[in-house]
Order: structure tokens, then sequence, then C-alpha cells
């Protein structure tokens, strides 16, 4: 049965509003060889959410599946629980996670040779652009703002990589880059 000790185990985090999500996504688009895993949340679904986004799921039911140690990660961020299944990539796959820097640093530890990727905004003003354009309200904006200087400085400590998000193909581009390279110094 594949599991994840076959597999690189590529980790995107990066303060919220930075577009993780977004590249996440175009990165399983264009690159046929890796499998996003889909994190449990007991956080509640947002209007704008189709439902495939994460296993919704309330607290008891998560700390259940802690309890049960059914976690690959997981870690608390801003009142709500999120965490990575044990990872179970069909063969020959890659395993993309997106998750916050708690989860990757339990990662990097548990899988020393997982390759963390930490992206960032251009700057402080553009992420606060970003945050406001997705609509995200004052007090969110205001939150998300203020634990991202701790998410970057303990992102800087566990990343192996560090890619500015300027444009969105520049940094498909670079991070599929970087995702070629060590599996070179796999092979
Ligand atoms: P959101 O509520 O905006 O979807 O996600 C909040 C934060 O939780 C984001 O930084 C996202 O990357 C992170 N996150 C999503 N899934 C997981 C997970 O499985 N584990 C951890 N540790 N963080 C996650």
């Amino acid at each position: 049965m594949p599991s994840v000790a076959d597999s690189s185990v590529f980790v995107l985090i990066g303060p919220g509003g930075v577009g993780k999500g977004t590249v996440a996504r175009l990165l399983i688009e264009r690159d046929s060889h890796l499998w996003l895993s889909r994190s449990w949340t007991s956080r509640s679904m947002r209007p704008s959410e189709s439902g495939s986004e994460y296993v919704f799921v309330d607290r008891p039911t998560f700390e259940l599946a802690v309890a049960e140690d059914r976690f690959y990660e997981w870690a608390e961020f801003h009142g709500n629980l999120y965490g990575t299944p044990i990872p179970s990539p069909p063969a020959g796959m890659d395993v993309l996670l997106e998750i916050e820097v708690q989860g990757a640093a339990q990662v990097k530890s548990r899988h020393p040779q997982s390759t963390v990727i930490l992206l960032l905004p251009p700057s402080i003003e553009e992420l606060e652009s970003r945050l406001r354009a997705r609509g995200d309200s004052d007090d969110h904006v205001h939150l998300r703002l203020g634990s991202s200087d701790a998410e970057t400085a303990i992102g800087r400590e566990i990343a192996d990589f560090v890619v500015t998000n300027h444009t969105l193909e520049e940094t498909i581009t670079e991070i599929l880059g970087i995702l070629d390279s060590v599996r070179q110094s796999r092979d």
C-alpha cells in the first residue's frame, strides 16, 4: 500500500492572505505528480465555500480523531482546529500540504527530509489590500495582519525556500523549479 514514506513531502506556508490556496491549486493543476492533502477543520464553512475545501467537522469529532492519533500534524489557529490526516497518496505521487506554521514545524520534526516553502507577500501593504480584496472584515484583517509577523518569523526558521509572491505566474514557475530540484537530488 502506498504511503507517505515513499513520497516527497512539500509544505507550503505563509501568512493568511498571501495566496497559498491559489498557489496550491495551480501547482496541482500543473504538476501531475503532486497530490494535495485535504485537511480537516473544526471551523464552520464560509458562505463562499462549497464544502470541498476541507472535511468540516465539529470540535468533539476533531478531538476524537486527535485522541485516536489519526493526524500527521494538527494545530489550533485563531480558535479553530486544523489537521492533516495521515497522508495516503496514490503510488508515485508526492504530497503537498498547505498549512500554517505550527503544523509545518511538526511535519519537519516528524519527516526532516520534507521541504518547507515559505510564501511571502511583496509587502505588508500588499498583504492588507489582498485581505481586503477578498472581502475579509476589518476585524479579521487586523487579526490576520497581527499574526502575520509571528508566522513569518517562525516560517523563516523552518523554511528550506522562501518565495515572494509578486505575480502568480512567476511564483508558480519558481516553485515548480524548486520541486524539480528537490526530486532530482532525491532520485
Ligand atoms: P482558513 O481558515 O483561512 O481556511 O485557514 C487558516 C489557516 O489554517 C491557513 O494558514 C491554512 O493554511 C491553515 N491550515 C489549513 N489546513 C491545515 C492543516 O491541516 N493543518 C494546519 N496546521 N494548518 C492548516
